[in-house]
């Protein structure tokens, strides 16, 4: 479920269907085929209710893509770069490179898209109206799309982080109080408190026999995990803001020769030299780096008889930084790349390494501090 195709470009932004969401057009062209249409519609053909079925897929499709638009506009204008816009199971996702700096900004942007989705289920209102006496079809269609869009809108304002009505409440709590962090965790926690809510919803129903109660499950669970997850993000944001590269890097490491075995560089080195970090040198050139983390993944009956340079991470897969990047874009290139260490270098010359390790002391010392 995680492949994506990209579709077009509108604004310069990337428009890209998830793979999940092929099967929600499916689903929902069927159940308006199969169920609406033949009831709104009861004289027309069953090739006319799969027609409209599709047709209102697509509409549906593009308000959400609408929506999402909305908030890419705006946030273009906040000076934000919008990398792309996927379109998956649950709606549509705008890719923005990072979170907003200024509660105005941050409320702005969010309430553009529920706005954008209420506007569209005005006007596709005004359509079924105007066309009822010309089009029974089309009447019937926008009167679908007029229905849908406003239950996104209302269903998008749910004051809950990540949604956009969580947004507009952090933005509001973080005008009130300039704190982000407190702000999040309010937000979150409301966002928590509804996920829950959806879950029960699901759960009653189920027990009255609907098992259409799964999706609210499904939803309340998704909604749960990004709102613990938005928090948290935000946290260590907070704590590794200012922080460099040349602040988490260490820079007393050890260099051991490529055909040293994992049972010395244990015996010898890691517990000899209490150091968790060796750059590996054939000679004068740096044939890669291997860490504390490179040893715990080697099974201990190996270690007698695998090298270093069989559980090092080498030089060409190596992802380095110079020494005055940042501390919370390293930890993310750390975690989103699944990698355990990042040279420092600066002018080609090794400076330091930080491991993922490091990054995480520093987070729990500065966590103890207090600051
Ligand atoms: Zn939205």
């Amino acid at each position: 479920m995680r492949s994506s195709w990209r579709i077009g470009r509108i604004l310069g932004i990337a428009i890209r269907i998830d793979s999940s969401w092929i099967v929600i057009f499916l689903l929902f062209s069927y159940v308006l085929a199969g169920s609406y249409y033949p009831r709104s519609l009861p004289g027309a053909s069953l090739s006319l209710h799969w027609l409209l079925g599709i047709a209102t897929s697509v509409l549906l499709f593009a308000s959400v893509l609408v929506h999402e638009l909305a908030h890419s506009i705006v946030a273009i204008h906040n000076g934000e770069k919008v990398k792309n816009i996927t379109l998956f199971l649950l709606g549509g996702v705008a890719q923005i490179s990072e979170e907003p700096k200024e509660p105005f900004k941050e409320f702005r942007m969010a309430i553009v898209g529920p706005l954008a989705s209420f506007v569209l289920a005005v006007v596709f209102f005004a359509v079924s109206v105007v066309i009822r006496g010309a089009s029974a079809a089309g009447a019937a269609v926008a009167a679908y799309l007029a229905v849908i869009n406003l239950s996104l809108g209302v269903f998008n304002m749910l004051p809950g982080f990540p949604m956009d009505g969580g947004r507009v409440l952090r933005s509001i709590v973080w005008k009130l109080t300039g704190d982000l962090r407190k702000a999040t965790r309010v937000a979150s926690v409301s966002g928590q408190a509804f996920a829950f809510l959806l879950i029960v919803f699901g759960v009653l129903r189920i027990l009255r026999g609907d098992f259409g109660g799964l999706w609210f499950i499904l939803i309340g669970w998704f909604l749960h995990n990004a709102a613990v997850r938005g928090y948290e993000q935000v946290v260590v944001k907070s704590m590794l803001e200012g922080l460099r590269a040349e602040d988490l890097m260490t820079t007393d490491f050890v260099s051991v020769a490529p055909d040293l075995r994992v049972q010395s560089l244990v015996d010898d080195y890691i517990l000899k030299k209490r150091e968790r970090v060796f750059l590996v040198m054939s000679g004068p050139e740096l044939g890669g780096i291997v860490c504390l983390e490179d040893v715990k993944a080697t099974p201990r009956d190996r270690w007698p008889s695998a090298t270093v340079a069989e559980i090092m991470t080498p030089r060409e897969k190596l992802e380095s930084v110079p020494s005055s990047a940042d501390g919370s874009a390293i930890l993310n290139r750390l975690t989103t790349k699944d990698i355990h260490q990042i040279p420092v270098i600066d002018g080609g010359r090794i400076a330091g390494v930080i491991c993922r390790n490091d990054v995480l002391k520093a987070l729990q010392l500065r966590s103890e501090l207090g600051v």
